[in-house]
């Protein structure tokens, strides 16, 4: 049942993409948005990064394209890295994890969202690693980070780890780099403006998008 999987999912917040304005975000390609909603990528066990500042709606993308791939009748797991890596060590620590991991590889989709925002341990990174290289090329992962690629090294301590993950999670991967400024930033000196405010209008936008 569809809401049972949403449930399941245990998404931060209800967020889908009829309300994502891609407007707000020009570099951001809505064609490849929307075909990442049509779920080929899951099937094809494809991964998907959004990279960007706080505030460029990685999260409201990631849950917009968990509810698409839950519709389309797969299972969908939504942690934030932190909290993912917190059940990791817990799991562990009560003789567990076998039984966690065997949870995650039953869905088809683990959306590890803010990677980057706070690092883990060695034990903690070590676990996230292989959850991470467990799916490859068999399960699909989309996470999303603030840090950039050359700065995964921090969260997960060694670059041996870190270019040995890169290598696996880019291999077939849809990457979109989303730097313009935050939506929620814009919306307020919007409404800031509208009520005759002097500020500028923010307008810069620097977004990326790159595929592949
Ligand atoms: P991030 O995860 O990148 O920090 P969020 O996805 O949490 O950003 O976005 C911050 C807020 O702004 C959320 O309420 C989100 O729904 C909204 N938002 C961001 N970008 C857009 C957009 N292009 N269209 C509509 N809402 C957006
Ligand atoms: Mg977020």
């Amino acid at each position: 049942m569809l809401a049972a999987r949403i449930k399941q999912a245990n998404f931060p917040i209800h967020k889908d993409l009829d309300t994502y304005d891609f407007a707000a975000m020009p570099s951001l390609s809505k064609p490849k948005i929307l075909e990442l909603a049509r779920g080929d990528w899951l099937e094809q066990r494809a991964n998907v990064i959004f990279v960007g500042q706080p505030g460029t709606g990685k999260t409201h993308l990631a849950t917009a394209l968990g509810l698409a791939a839950c519709r389309l009748g797969q299972r969908v797991r939504f942690f934030t890295a932190a909290n993912l890596v917190q059940r990791l060590e817990e799991a562990q620590k009560q003789y567990q994890l076998d039984r966690f991991l065997n949870q995650l590889d039953r869905a088809q989709l683990l959306v590890c969202d803010e990677l980057g925002y706070l690092s883990f341990s060695r034990a903690g990174a070590e676990l996230l690693f292989q959850v991470f290289a467990d799916r490859y090329e068999r399960k699909s992962l989309l996470i999303t980070s603030n840090l950039a690629f050359s700065d995964w090294g921090q969260v997960f301590q060694g670059e041996r780890m870190t270019a040995a993950l890169l290598d696996r999670l880019t291999h077939r991967c849809h990457i979109f780099e989303m730097n313009g400024e935050s939506y929620r930033f814009r919306e307020s000196m919007r409404t800031r403006k509208g009520k005759g405010g002097k500020d500028k209008a923010v307008d810069k936008e620097t977004a990326k998008n790159e595929d592949e």
